[in-house]
């Protein structure tokens, strides 16, 4: 379904949303006291002293860069998602033409990290919703997807995070959010069971009763 279609209106929808989710990571209060290029060179430091006692060269070629590509990662990409600044804009359109059938959009693809291990969690998300007075361009369910997966995250509270700010930005309880993922911690480590996958969910609304739906959401 092209979203763009006859809409002429939009609506840009700010941070406010996350204020009102009762489910935000755990931070201190000084999570943003500093510029991201400071903790790039704070965290490169520290992994400069992880590798070292460990027992790696870090005058070897290939080594010599890794605590700041680590540094870089963690800020810039893996867990860029719990600075609000980096939330992507989400735009809404009037949902001129009535719809309200539920809209699926399935295998959003996601990768996250364990907050206990720091090992990824990889996994695909499926999204339905009903909408109401607005429709939300289906990009923006994938971007807001991975705005929480990234993140250390434990997968319950990622996919209530989800849930919850679609149902505050549709102004509809009419929202389901199914994930299923592999953890690191899980196949890395610990009983080293590859191959098992972990399914949360959570579903409010119309969508719960929708036996259809609810058995694409679960399809996954
Ligand atoms: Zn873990």
């Amino acid at each position: 379904m092209n979203i763009n279609g006859n809409n002429t209106e939009s609506f840009t929808i700010e941070n406010k949303n996350l204020k009102n989710i009762p489910i935000e990571n755990p931070l201190h209060k000084d999570a943003f006291a500093f510029d991201d290029e400071v903790k790039i060179q704070l965290i490169r430091q520290k992994f400069e002293e992880i590798l070292h006692i460990i027992g790696l060269d870090l005058k070897d070629d290939s080594i010599k860069e890794t605590p700041h590509r680590i540094a870089k990662m963690y800020i810039n990409e893996v867990f860029s998602g719990l600075n609000p600044k980096n939330r992507p804009e989400i735009t809404l359109f009037k949902n001129t033409y009535e719809y309200n059938s539920p809209l699926l959009e399935l295998n959003i693809p996601f990768t996250s990290f364990c907050e206990h291990h720091f090992v990824p969690i990889v996994g695909l998300a499926n999204i339905a919703y009903i909408p109401n007075e607005y429709v939300i361009g289906l990009s923006k369910l994938h971007r807001l997807t991975n705005y929480y997966a990234k993140r250390p995250q434990v997968q319950e509270r990622l996919t209530k995070q989800i849930h919850q700010d679609l149902k505050n930005l549709l102004k509809t309880e009419n929202v389901g959010v199914v994930l299923k993922a592999t953890h690191g911690c899980i196949s890395c480590r610990g009983v080293e069971d590859s191959g098992s996958s972990t399914i949360s969910s959570a579903i409010s609304g119309k969508i719960k009763d929708d036996v259809v739906t609810n058995s694409k959401l679960f399809g996954l």
